[in-house]
């Protein structure tokens, strides 16, 4: 029989470094994949129906919400987004390893709906002035947006205690050393 796949799920303030330290993750290991949320927004240049998303009409995204077939779902931007019961099963089933990249809120409702299969990781920032600095170098959004992100991150941080494993992202090298140690210990990869 497959070993049972497992679901990574991480959650951050924005801009503390999650999307650097999942995409060296990736680099490194390949056969992770990167979980497939549903959406109402119509596809954007190459994108393609189950590959980054699984595009659904509104229809059939409320027919599905209304079957109770997502684990979470929200609303961004006008346009509707969620995590399919279905596909996190198939993949546990399969036993792939699911990276998830999501909100607090999702992070939680994915730990809630299979508390056995998630590594549940939150990756933090050194301290707020810091965290301002990283986003205002990123450069990609207004004052304004990052006025309220860093709002909003003192309401996710207060949440970090839910998460088993809590990452400080100073030093980049150290967080992603933390990371694999994490993989690790929960025997997701073999540390040589
Ligand atoms: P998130 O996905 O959490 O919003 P990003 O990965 O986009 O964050 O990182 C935010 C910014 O901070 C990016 O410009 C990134 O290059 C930078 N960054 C990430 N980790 C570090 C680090 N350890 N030290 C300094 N800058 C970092
Ligand atoms: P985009 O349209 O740029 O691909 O994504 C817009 C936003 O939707 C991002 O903030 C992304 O994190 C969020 N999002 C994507 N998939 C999901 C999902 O399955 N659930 C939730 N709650 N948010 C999602």
């Amino acid at each position: 029989m497959l070993n049972k796949g497992k679901l990574i799920v991480f959650s951050a303030p924005s801009g503390s470094g999650k999307t650097t330290l999942i995409n060296m993750l990736r680099k490194d290991y390949p056969d992770f994949e990167f979980s497939i949320s549903a959406t109402t927004r119509e596809p954007r240049g190459k994108e393609k129906n189950g590959v980054e998303y699984f595009f659904l009409s509104a229809d059939e995204f409320n027919k599905k919400v209304n079957d109770g077939e997502f684990v979470e779902h929200k609303t961004v931007y006008g346009n509707m987004y969620g995590t399919l019961k279905q596909y996190v099963d198939d993949s546990i089933a399969e036993g792939r390893i699911v990276i998830f990249d999501v909100d607090v809120q999702g992070g939680l409702a994915i730990k809630e709906a299979y508390p056995d299969d998630v590594v549940m990781i939150f990756i933090y920032p050194p301290s707020m002035e810091i965290l301002k600095n990283r986003l205002e170098l990123r450069g990609t959004d207004s004052k304004e947006t990052i006025e309220k992100r860093l709002n909003f991150a003192k309401i996710e941080m207060e949440k970090m205690k839910e998460y088993s494993y809590n990452i400080e992202n100073d030093s980049l090298e150290a967080a992603y050393g933390e990371l694999i140690k994490v993989l690790s210990a929960e025997k997701i990869i073999n540390k040589i």
